[in-house]
């Protein structure tokens, strides 16, 4: 999910939440409103319909005078008197109490009495009354047929609004009763009929009373009854419209809601400013939580020295770039490179050292690279890039500038490191091999390219496999030699410079049942990389300390590797096999290589120092092959140099000036021993011992031979040599 999707999320969901809230505060907050508007609205009919009730009481109770009244009942009943109702009744109920309409009914509901706005008037304008007040009218008839009830309600009215014509009007109809004795002609008692518009007065004094705001009388509708509106229905038309009393209701809800409006809006800013910071803090949140993730993933496909690509993400990248060649036809090429001599910077200047050159390494392969190409760091100082889509000329050309870049001099702080590396390339242009073998082709290619010398590049070629094979199968012979004990020490003669031999070096031997000879040149350096040279080096030694026992006078040079040198332990085994055999270590000279002396570290120092201490004297061997400066000769404890077989190679008769000779003259200089190497003519030893070296080797002295034949070839030797003294000092000395 990248950072704009969960952005997006985020806003979505807080956006969602605040709407949310702010939906359900608004809802409840009209509920609220609702809900007291209502609750307000109930109230105030409650107080309309009482205070109606309560006028209507009002008025019945005025009336009551005139309808409880004997003599009412002997006027309008027993003998009917016109002129007595027109005063008593017109003139009191229509004049005194403000009846508009006052009409009287004998007992059997018929009028015979009217009076309309202060003038009697014919009992037949009951006619515009009679619908409306039937009802009324059966109600009080009913009533009237229970005297118990009649008795215990002493004045019986009954009233309503009714609509007469448009105008509502308030019509009570009123039961004649006596008041003490008076009788009726019948059991049914006349009626007196008055009605009272619901004046615009009565609504004013309704407003004033109860406070209602906008009162008026309306006739609506049945179905605008059951309406939510402030009103009261008062009565009802013949058509089934209402009377009702309306009002605009007060709303405190509402009202609240208005006065408080200003600070909602600002609640709701609050609310938005509130999701908005949210938003942000989340969302920051939500950066970092990517941000980690996004770390975390960098580290697990990345080297944290280097930040280059890891294994993992280098396999995935090359099997991604496999896939695609199935696609896209072209070549992928693959180089393995891997820094030459790596182990001497951390072994001489510490891990620090060697940490600032890998990451100096990865920056230069990143500046050689280009941004389509994936460089790795497979782990310690081997690194690998896939270079996709290319051809064998570009993988070449890259090769190339990877060696040329990772060469030269680097200054580490601590001292000076001389950077090179190999380069092994696997170039494919299908998909046939698995990613895994392009890896394995470069990785011989790389093993090729240092066997061949270090500092350069090489492609894999299939007959690489076949010598790796070999070469794997001459490992395991050479193990299996070793344990076998199959290995024989050779020594070839040291004379000095009469021919006399003074001494012998010992070398390595491996005859194979099956393979025959095989030189040291080659089994030497596959013991150095497969870790057999120490194992080698002790059976040589061991072997040498016994031989040496049979030439008391004679100097036995044995070949150590720098490898074997900085092993730790090394002087222990030494000593102990010396202690073993019974050998002197003075009858030792240890022939050590340049390559000791260029790492200077602390414990070759000290290896040496110790060496020394137990009485063996050290060689320089192949001098002048390496890089050893004069100023390594001094610091060290060296005794002899022996003059690399090329300066003897080159000597030619009565040259004046010449390497060997050159060395001769440094070594006297220093006080060291010298021995020519590779002496294989008369020539080049005269010259040699000319030009005053007092050692010579080589195949015109003694070829490399074994223990048994040294006594008859130093007998030999001497004979060819000079004298007889020299052949009984001769004789004398290995004691034949
Ligand atoms: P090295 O120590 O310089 O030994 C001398 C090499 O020169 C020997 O080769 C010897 O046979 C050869 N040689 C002597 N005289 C002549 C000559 O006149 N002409 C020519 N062309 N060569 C001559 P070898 O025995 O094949 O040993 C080669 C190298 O292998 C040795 O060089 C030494 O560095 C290494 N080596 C041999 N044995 C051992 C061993 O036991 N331990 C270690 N660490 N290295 C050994
Ligand atoms: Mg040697
Ligand atoms: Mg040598």
């Amino acid at each position: 999910m990248n950072r704009n999707t969960i952005e997006l999320k985020i806003f979505g969901l807080i956006v969602g939440m605040a709407t949310a809230v702010i939906l359900l505060a608004a809802g409840l907050l009209i509920t609220a409103v609702r809900q007291a508007d209502l609750r307000e609205r109930l109230y105030e009919q409650t107080l309309v319909a009482n205070g109606l009730r309560q006028r209507a009481k009002e008025v019945q109770t005025a009336l009551n005078p005139y309808v409880i009244w004997d003599e009412a009942i002997h006027k309008l009943d027993n003998d009917f008197d016109l002129q007595w109702a027109s005063q008593n009744v017109g003139a009191s109920i229509g004049g005194a109490l403000g009846y508009n309409a006052v009409f009287v009914l004998d007992a059997n509901d018929q009028p015979i009495y009217g009076h309309l706005n202060g003038t009697d008037v014919s009992p037949q304008a009951y006619a515009a009354y009679a619908a409306q007040t039937r009802s009324l009218i059966d109600e009080i008839r009913t009533i009237e047929k229970d005297p118990a009830r009649v008795a215990a309600l002493r004045a019986v009215h009954k009233g309503r609004v009714e609509l007469i014509g448009n105008e509502p009007v308030m019509i009570t109809v009123s039961l004649v009763r006596p008041d003490l004795a008076a009788r009726t002609r019948t059991d049914r008692a006349p009626l007196i009929i008055s009605g009272v518009p619901v004046a615009k007065s009565v609504v004013k004094a309704f407003s004033d009373r109860f406070l209602l705001k906008d009162a008026r009388i309306e006739i609506v509708p049945a179905d605008a009854l059951k309406s939510q509106d402030a009103q009261i229905q008062m009565g009802r038309a013949p058509d089934g419209r209402g009377i009702v009393l309306r009002w605009s209701p007060r709303r405190p809800g509402a009202e609240l809601l208005r006065q408080a409006s200003p600070w909602l809006a600002l609640a709701v800013l609050a609310a938005g400013f509130g999701a908005l910071l949210l938003f942000r803090v989340t969302r920051r949140a939500a950066k970092k939580l990517l941000l980690s993730e996004a770390e975390a993933k960098h580290l697990a496909l990345h080297d944290p020295l280097t930040g280059l690509a890891n294994r993992t993400l280098f396999t995935d990248r090359l099997v991604h770039a496999h896939a695609l060649l199935r696609r896209k036809p072209g070549y992928l090429g693959v180089l393995c490179v891997d820094l030459d001599r790596f182990k001497e910077v951390n072994d001489s200047y510490g891990h620090d050292a060697g940490d600032t050159v890998i990451r100096e390494v990865a920056r230069r392969l990143t500046a050689i690279c280009r941004e389509t190409d994936t460089i790795c760091r497979l782990g310690g100082d081997e690194f690998a890039i896939i270079q996709p889509d290319t051809s064998p000329q570009g993988c070449a050309a890259l090769a190339q500038r990877v060696v040329e870049g990772l060469s030269g001099d680097l200054d580490l702080g601590v001292g000076r490191a001389e950077l090179s590396c190999s380069v092994g390339v696997a170039v494919v242009s299908d998909a046939g091999h698995g990613q895994a073998e392009m890896l394995r082709q470069a990785d011989v290619a790389l093993y090729r390219a240092k066997e061949s010398g270090r500092g350069r590049y090489c492609f894999f070629e299939p007959e690489m496999d076949a010598a790796l094979r070999l070469r794997k199968g001459l490992e395991r012979d050479l193990r299996d030699a070793l344990e076998r004990d199959r290995l024989t020490v050779a020594y070839q003669p040291l004379t000095d410079a009469k021919g006399v031999v003074v001494g012998v070096e010992a070398l390595a031997r491996w005859h194979d049942p099956e393979r025959g000879d095989i030189a040291p040149a080659i089994f030497i350096p596959l013991a150095e990389s497969t870790g057999l040279i120490s194992e080698i080096g002790r059976a040589v030694f061991r072997q040498a300390c016994r031989d040496s026992l049979r030439w008391p006078g004679l100097e036995v040079s044995v070949n150590v590797s720098a490898l074997q040198l900085s092993a730790p332990g090394f002087v222990g085994e030494v000593e102990a096999i010396l202690l073993e055999t019974g050998a002197s270590a003075s009858t030792f000279v240890l022939e050590i290589t340049e390559t000791v002396l260029l790492k200077d570290s602390e414990t070759v120092r000290d290896t040496l120092r110790d060496i020394k201490q137990l009485g063996f004297q050290l060689a320089l061997d192949d001098f002048g092959a390496g890089y050893a400066s004069l100023a390594y000769l001094r610091r060290h404890p060296i005794d002899k140099l022996k003059i690399d077989r090329s300066f003897v190679a080159s000597l030619t008769p009565g040259e004046k000036t010449s390497v060997a000779g050159a060395i001769i003259g440094l070594a006297k200089s220093l006080g060291l021993k010298t021995t020519a190497e590779g002496v294989e003519t008369q020539d080049q030893f005269e010259t040699l011992a000319r030009l005053g070296c007092g050692e010579f080797q080589g195949f015109l002295l003694g070829r490399p031979m074994p223990a048994s034949a040294i006594a008859a070839a130093c007998e030999a030797r001497a004979l060819a040599s000079v004298d007889a003294i020299t052949v009984k000092r001769v004789r004398r000395k290995i004691g034949s």
